[in-house]
């Protein structure tokens, strides 16, 4: 389902960057905080803002939230009004809530609440840092299962000028290159004769081990 209206409740870091984001990928978003300073700082970038507690049902109704495709739930602090502000979004029937969770405890009471995606924002980002402190290679990655991630590696000098078929990490640690992105544009599915240059970024997909493998022959 693409969500094409989107309600922030919480103007703090993280719905205020998420908002701004959103309104740069295009869609509309009403930015909603009860702390009338944070609202005017997001009144001209937000598409609507509006000043109201959250964890009045009274507020949120005369808002309209039942109208949006999207909510967020962006206070982390205050977790009762976290709580609050999430079961009246649910029974208002905003179709997805997103919220932002600042603990394991937070996190499971608005699992039990129904919320359709929980962000641990503070626990995601160090967990990533931290895969991206060790691995000096590694740019970004997604974890398809507890088992497979698709990694993206930048090349290193000792792989500039070799085609894959040199590199060879399907026959040597066994995860493959699914793209290639490189400065002049993205080659997907890259066949054998590919080669590798110094700006290009190695899309791989594999298990966790093989891509650990790979990461570790290539650091140089
Ligand atoms: P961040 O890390 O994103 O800055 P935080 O985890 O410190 O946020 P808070 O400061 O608790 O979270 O909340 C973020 C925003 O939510 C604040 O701007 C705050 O004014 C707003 N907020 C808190 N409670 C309510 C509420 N009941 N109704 C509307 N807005 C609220």
């Amino acid at each position: 389902m693409k969500s094409n209206q989107f309600v922030i409740i919480g103007l703090g870091r993280f719905g205020s960057s998420l908002g701004r984001e959103l309104v740069e990928l295009g869609v509309e978003v009403l930015g909603v905080d009860r702390d009338e300073e944070k609202v005017q700082e997001m009144s001209h970038i937000l598409t609507h803002t509006v000043v109201a507690d959250a964890t009045e049902e009274e507020s949120l109704r005369s808002i309209g939230v039942r109208n949006f495709d999207c909510g967020v739930v962006a206070i982390g602090d205050d977790i009762q009004a976290s709580i609050l502000a999430t079961i009246l979004l649910k029974e208002f029937g905003v179709k997805q809530v997103v919220a932002k969770a600042v603990s394991d405890l937070h996190g499971r009471v608005l699992e039990r609440l129904g919320v359709d995606r929980i962000i641990y924002p503070e626990r995601d980002m160090g967990i990533r840092v931290a895969h991206q402190l060790v691995s000096p290679n590694l740019l970004d990655y997604i974890e398809l299962s507890p088992t497979y991630t698709i990694a993206e590696l930048t090349v290193p000098e000792c792989l500039t000028g070799k085609s894959l078929a040199q590199v060879n990490p399907r026959g040597k640690y066994g995860c493959s290159v699914v793209a290639i992105n490189k400065p002049q544009g993205i080659v997907i599915a890259p066949t054998a004769d590919d080669r590798l240059e110094k700006k290009d970024v190695l899309v791989v997909i594999g298990t966790n081990e093989q891509i650990e493998e790979f990461q570790a022959a290539i650091r140089g």
